[in-house]
């Protein structure tokens, strides 16, 4: 496959996420996507990220696509950061997030470079929302941008309908449950649970830049897709006055075990044989999976809740617990007793897991879940039904969906959020017990089941030649291609649709 070096006629996309796995994973995966649509594709990475994921790349020339990674180097001395730490999940004090998005923010000056180096500007930019420092890049070179959403439409429009009605102006005590105004169904929601993108004093200012430059943005695309979500998607088009792309699920790109088990870290690979060697010996749907995502952390007196929980269950699991979680007194715990009690059905990995790999195999049956959208969208993929645990961000929103409209989800019932460093029980381990129960035997768990059967079959065929994500893909690729010259135009939806927000 040629690139836009060795052909510039051919249409050349650059990718901006941001760095953290919930954001980087899906934007690889789009970015191979559109490779494999003929475009040829720069992700702009930073060093430490570009090492975790390289043998996507590496697959990426043996199956001679034209996707390449643009490595720049992180600033993190400049900004006080520890050296490697260059993704989200890398912090290990909240305090250092500040300087993590300064460190971010001062991108703007390599990414520059890059971009005069080449013949031409990139046909388009796809960026991250919270990238909204590329916005003036795009502008200075006249490339169009489009701004790629992390969590579910249900949240962006529930955030977007918040903001726009302004409706925490009004709110003193953030545990109100306040009603989402101008949306497709009753929903009620907290501050605390919904603060909103940034909506913290320390980040204002990027929380406003972010929010000025969605509405100057020439579109949006979304890892989501329209039988999924078609309401929500049709309310924050509507809201957006913009073209809005559903071309999810992008986990469903990954087609064979090599290639979803070198999503997100390479570490996994390692993990692969020992899983499947595990789960090819268990019945099928037997197995519960229990992972909380790559940020919020879980505390010891909750893991041994959850220990607890899974001892008195009796099912088979696997339980992926973060290395910054193995604290002396959790270490104590399982080498005393818990792993010699669960060795039969019992499978503990310490650090990066090969979720979409666990989730796609038979022997899964059910899912504990903190609730981020890209856990929440391979679930819901491979049809694994899911028992719902949101701490933070999206993540009670994404719970609603799934639990009340998609009803393939049961709540443990947590209202209120938690990062995980707060030495709190959430969760006692007979809820949890019980929810497992729930999740895993009986009639209605069937029926649960089969929703989410069904919402797979759903997602197989978006992506499938015809379906709705593989159609908006064609025409995304169409409209910054065909449309190119029309878009260098100044952006006169943007200029109205944002008098209307502020
Ligand atoms: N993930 C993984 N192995 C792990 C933990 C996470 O592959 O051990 C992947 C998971 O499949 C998903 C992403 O990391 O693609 C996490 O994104 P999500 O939106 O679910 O949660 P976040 O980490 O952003 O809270």
């Amino acid at each position: 496959m040629t690139c836009f070096r060795e052909e510039p006629k051919k249409a050349h996309f650059i990718i901006v996420p941001l760095p953290a796995q919930g954001h980087l994973i899906p934007m690889t995966d789009m970015g191979c996507l559109l490779a494999e649509r003929g475009v040829c594709v720069s992700l702009v990475i930073t060093r430490a990220n570009a090492d975790r994921i390289r043998p996507i790349m590496e697959r990426a020339k043996e199956s001679n696509i034209s996707f390449e990674f643009i490595e720049l180097s992180f600033p993190n001395e400049k900004f006080g950061l520890p050296p490697g730490c260059e993704s989200i999940d890398h912090i290990t004090d909240t305090g250092l997030f500040r300087a993590f998005f300064d460190a971010i923010y001062s991108l703007n000056e390599p990414l520059e470079t890059f971009i005069e180096s080449l013949e031409r500007p990139p046909d388009c930019m796809i960026t991250d929302m919270c990238n909204a420092w590329t916005a003036p890049v795009a502008r200075k070179f006249g490339i169009p941008r489009v701004i790629f959403h992390g969590p579910s439409c249900f949240y962006i429009s529930t955030d977007y309908n918040l903001v726009r009605h302004k409706v925490y102006d009004s709110v003193s005590n953030e545990n109100e449950y306040v009603t989402v105004p101008n949306f497709p169904i009753k929903l009620q929601v907290t501050k605390a649970q919904t603060p909103g993108f940034l909506n913290s004093p320390r980040f204002e200012d990027f929380r406003k830049k972010s929010l000025e430059e969605e509405l100057t943005a020439d579109g949006v695309v979304i890892n989501t897709f329209l039988e999924l979500e078609r309401p929500f998607i049709k309310n924050y088009e509507r809201m957006i006055g913009k073209k809005v792309w559903t071309v999810g699920p992008f986990c469903l790109y990954n087609k064979d075990d090599e290639m979803k088990v070198s999503r997100g870290n390479k570490d996994a690979i390692d993990q692969r044989h020992r899983v499947l060697t595990w789960l090819d010996r268990r019945e099928a749907l037997s197995v519960l999976y229990i992972s909380f995502g790559s940020i919020v952390y879980t505390n010891p007196q909750q893991l041994m809740e959850i220990g607890r929980a899974l001892e008195a269950s009796n099912k088979p699991f696997i339980w992926v617990m973060k290395k910054r979680e193995m604290t002396p007194v959790v270490k104590k715990w399982l080498a005393e007793g818990f792993e010699e009690r669960t060795k039969d059905r019992g499978l503990i990995i310490v650090g990066w897991a090969p979720q979409v790999v666990i989730l796609s195999h038979p022997a899964v049956g059910g899912f504990m879940t903190h609730c981020g959208w890209n856990s929440l969208l391979e679930a819901i993929s491979t049809g694994v039904p899911m028992i719902t645990w949101p701490r933070i961000a999206d993540q009670f929103v994404n719970e609603n969906l799934v639990v009340d409209v998609l009803r393939i989800g049961i709540s443990l019932g947590v209202k209120v959020p938690n990062f995980g460093i707060e030495h709190v029980i959430m969760v006692k381990s007979e809820e949890i017990r019980k929810a497992v129960d729930v999740l895993m035997d009986g009639i209605e768990a069937d029926k649960r089941r089969q929703r989410s059967k069904d919402f797979s079959e759903k997602a197989k065929k978006a992506v499938e030649e015809g379906g709705s994500s593989y159609v908006n893909l064609t025409d995304f690729i169409h409209y910054f291609t065909e449309a190119r010259s029309e878009l260098a135009m100044p952006h006169a939806n943007s200029i109205i649709a944002h008098n209307l927000l502020f």
